[in-house]
């Protein structure tokens, strides 16, 4: 597996952040789009073909998808660092963004996309083979695992859509789901239901991982009867889930019961003035591409009629 392998913690942000980058510079608003230092442009980076995009019936693939917003929002002079943010100071009139390569930027108005972050299951050994067997990322990693025996953890459409991928590479894909009815859409599960590559094993929770130095396979807790039993497996993949990615704000924004940023009603107006949220990290329900990008959009709105109120009240 390559040297990096995409962990729970890798990067995944920037859909709603580069749609709010097209409307604030075509506002003339100057925006910059700190992306991280690894890979911007969303979950979408992680995604093969995307059908449900408007615009696109042919359907087309995630990254060239990013590529293209990005491309639209530089063309109105959106600015792209690619750095990590390391710390923000967002009270105060004047907002501060602190790169890890120490630069501290200031601003007016900040835009919040930084999106989620893979689930992990909980098991201590998911660190030690994660990269060794252990992938959360089946277009990154699934090229690795021709001809072999492979499991997917998720009952979501993560869980589908990367079940029926790696059928692309593996000889056999088990997906194990804790209850027994999915909780993917209609669509996703047929397509993996007529997959005669993809087993399905039910109410089984992954209770450990085998392996020293790379995964063997997985014990299997019934979440009925609580027996439990080993599945051989030479690779396995999580798709359980995101969590919203807030650390860099906890103790300044205020957060909701489900960790997302608190927003005003349907605006992107969090608790703090000059602050906007928008994306997976606002959303614990729909995340989809385009209502990613529609949060972006109303978020960039939010702040340009925010610094627009802030000019009325120096006149
Ligand atoms: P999700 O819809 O939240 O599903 C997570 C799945 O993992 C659920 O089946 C859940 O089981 C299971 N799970 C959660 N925690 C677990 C744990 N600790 N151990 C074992 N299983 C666990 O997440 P998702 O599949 O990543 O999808 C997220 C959003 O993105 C959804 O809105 C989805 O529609 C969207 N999405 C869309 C597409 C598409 O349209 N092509 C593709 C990918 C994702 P339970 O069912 O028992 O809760």
């Amino acid at each position: 597996m390559r040297e990096e392998p995409h962990a729970p913690d890798h990067h995944h942000r920037q859909r709603p952040g580069l749609t709010a980058g097209i409307y604030a510079a075509r506002a003339g608003l100057e925006p910059v789009l700190f992306a991280s230092s690894v890979e911007p442009g969303g979950e979408l980076m992680n995604t093969t073909d995307v059908e449900n995009f408007p615009g696109f019936p042919e359907g087309i693939q995630g990254p060239e998808l990013m590529e293209k917003i990005q491309a639209q929002a530089e063309r109105f002079g959106t600015k792209v660092v690619y750095d990590d943010v390391t710390a923000l100071e967002l009270d105060g009139d004047v907002k501060r963004i602190t790169t890890s390569d120490g630069t501290v930027h200031e601003t007016q108005a900040v835009i919040f996309a930084t999106g989620s972050a893979y689930r992990k299951i909980g098991l201590p050994e998911e660190e030690r083979l994660s990269g060794h067997g252990l992938s959360w990322c089946a277009t990154c990693d699934g090229f690795f695992f021709r001809e072999k025996t492979i499991a997917v953890v998720g009952g979501g459409d993560s869980a589908m859509e990367e079940a029926t991928f790696l059928t692309r590479f593996a000889s056999k894909v088990y997906v194990i789901h804790r209850r027994e009815e999915l909780r993917a859409s209609k669509i996703m599960q047929q397509r993996a239901f007529d997959n005669e590559k993809i087993e399905f094993i039910w109410n089984a929770e992954v209770a450990g991982i085998l392996g020293d130095d790379a995964v063997t396979g997985v014990r299997l807790r019934d979440t009925v009867s609580g027996e439990e039993r080993e599945l051989a497996l030479e690779g396995l993949f999580v798709a359980i889930g995101n969590d919203p990615r807030t650390h860099l704000v906890h103790g300044q924004l205020e957060l909701t019961a489900e960790g997302t940023i608190a927003v005003d009603g349907r605006s992107s107006k969090t608790s703090l003035p000059g602050v906007f949220a928008a994306g997976d990290v606002v959303d614990p329900t729909y995340r989809q591409a385009v209502t990613a990008a529609g949060s972006g959009t109303v978020a960039a709105l939010d702040a340009e009629h925010y610094l627009a109120s802030l000019e009325d009240s120096k006149e």
